[in-house]
């Protein structure tokens, strides 16, 4: 492992300093976080101001160093992270580079970078979410289409999105994995009814997809058919062993604004307390230092994150839970203020042991397929 920096990308890291103290004094005010149009135009807004300066491509084009400066310095200097353009930044995109076709790679992967296309996630359903080979969704062949009909539910951003990366089942009469296909759907296609959810923090982040004989090309198809299940194993390594990084540069600012508060309100002289913060920062710093290794072992062997991604998950949603369960701690009655930002990031922070897999699906993994050990009952 080596974590030393080079000189190209320390002047990587000073010339992305000196950009982001020019631009970010006028980025425009973020919006409300339920106004989810504006959420978008502010979001892919600064993806666009990212590409214009050359750093689009930052989160799957560049060395995974440089995202990884890119995250520090970003998080540092207080600017936006990818917000709705979460899926398609960071594992739709990421997905169409791996597997995808040149011709496919260039409809979909310039738009992404550009901020000018949003994509949602079409994987679980209402009975296919851990088990999620259960899928029901079918695709039938009619000449140059498939013809989707089914339903997904917990798409996030599908109010909002172009796309959608979507599973569906090409063959019913094979083993559940080997009758998948993965396929990018334009969510403006006829037949596609979006229902907003409604989350604990009265968020409508997610929705419910319903697809009534969806036409949608055969070229959109991304791998062979029925081949689906493996590509769908390359967005969920991305999805798991990448995508979260960031947050965990925002979870350690968080954590130095809660020391902060603490020595202000009193809670600092509560030694259980100042334990719980000391313990939270030793866990942060510690996750970090996995991303760099992960990052480091990942330059060396190339292609798609492995399922130490998983590892990654497990620890940091629950790290994530617990920094913000002693953020209620130390601001006692505040923390139920729900106009308050990280009021919501609280209320949230319960969904990241579930969301991309749920914890005891993360342990199996690691049981599996890094452990070695067998397969449960
Ligand atoms: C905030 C959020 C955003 C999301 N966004 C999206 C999205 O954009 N697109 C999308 O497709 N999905 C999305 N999801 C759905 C998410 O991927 C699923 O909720 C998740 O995979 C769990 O599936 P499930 O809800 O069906 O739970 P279930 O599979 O029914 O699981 C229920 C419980 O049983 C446990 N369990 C199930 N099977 C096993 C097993 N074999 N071994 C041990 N324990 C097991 C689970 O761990 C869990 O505790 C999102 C979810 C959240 C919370």
């Amino acid at each position: 492992m080596d974590l030393a920096y080079t000189d190209e990308e320390e002047a990587f890291r000073a010339a992305l300093r000196d950009w982001l103290s020019v631009v970010l004094p006028k980025l425009p005010p973020k919006p409300p976080p339920d106004d989810w149009p504006a959420r978008r135009a502010y979001d892919t807004g600064w993806q666009r101001a990212l590409h214009d300066a050359g750093y689009g491509d930052v989160h799957w084009g560049a060395s995974p160093t440089k995202r990884l400066i890119f995250l520090e310095e970003t998080e540092k200097a207080g600017a936006p992270y990818v917000g709705a353009g979460f899926v398609g930044l960071l594992h739709a995109g990421p997905t169409i580079a791996a597997e995808g076709t040149p011709a496919q790679r260039e409809r979909w992967l310039p738009p992404i970078l550009r901020g000018d296309e949003i994509w949602c996630q079409g994987f679980s359903e209402p009975d296919a979410g851990s088990d999620l080979a259960s899928l029901r969704t079918r695709a039938v062949r009619d000449g140059d289409c498939y013809v989707v009909t089914g339903s997904k539910i917990w798409t996030s951003h599908a109010e909002v999105a172009d796309w959608c990366e979507l599973l569906v089942r090409t063959d019913p009469d094979v083993p559940k994995h080997r009758g998948i296909s993965w396929l990018a759907m334009a969510m403006d296609a006829p037949g596609i009814t979006v229902r907003p959810l409604r989350t604990l923090a009265g968020s409508t982040e997610f929705a419910e997809v319903f697809l009534d004989e969806v036409r949608v090309p055969v070229g959109n198809r991304v791998g062979e058919e029925n081949d689906g299940w493996r590509v769908t194993m390359v967005t969920l390594s991305f999805e798991r062993g990448t995508a979260f990084v960031g947050e965990v540069v925002a979870c350690r600012r968080t954590l130095g604004e809660l020391a902060r508060t603490a020595r202000a309100n009193g809670r600092w002289d509560d030694s259980v307390l100042r334990r719980r913060l000391g313990r939270l920062s030793a866990e942060f710093g510690a996750l970090w230092r996995l991303i760099q290794w992960n990052v480091s072992e990942g330059e060396r062997g190339g292609g798609p994150p492995g399922p130490g991604g998983s590892v990654f998950k497990l620890r940091y949603s629950q790290a994530r839970q617990e920094l913000y369960d002693t953020a209620a701690e130390v601001l006692g009655p505040d923390a139920l203020d729900v106009s308050r930002e990280w009021t919501l990031d609280r209320l949230s922070s319960l969904s990241y042991t579930i969301a991309a897999g749920t914890s005891q699906i993360q342990q199996n993994i690691v049981a599996e397929r890094i452990l070695g050990l067998p397969k449960g009952g």
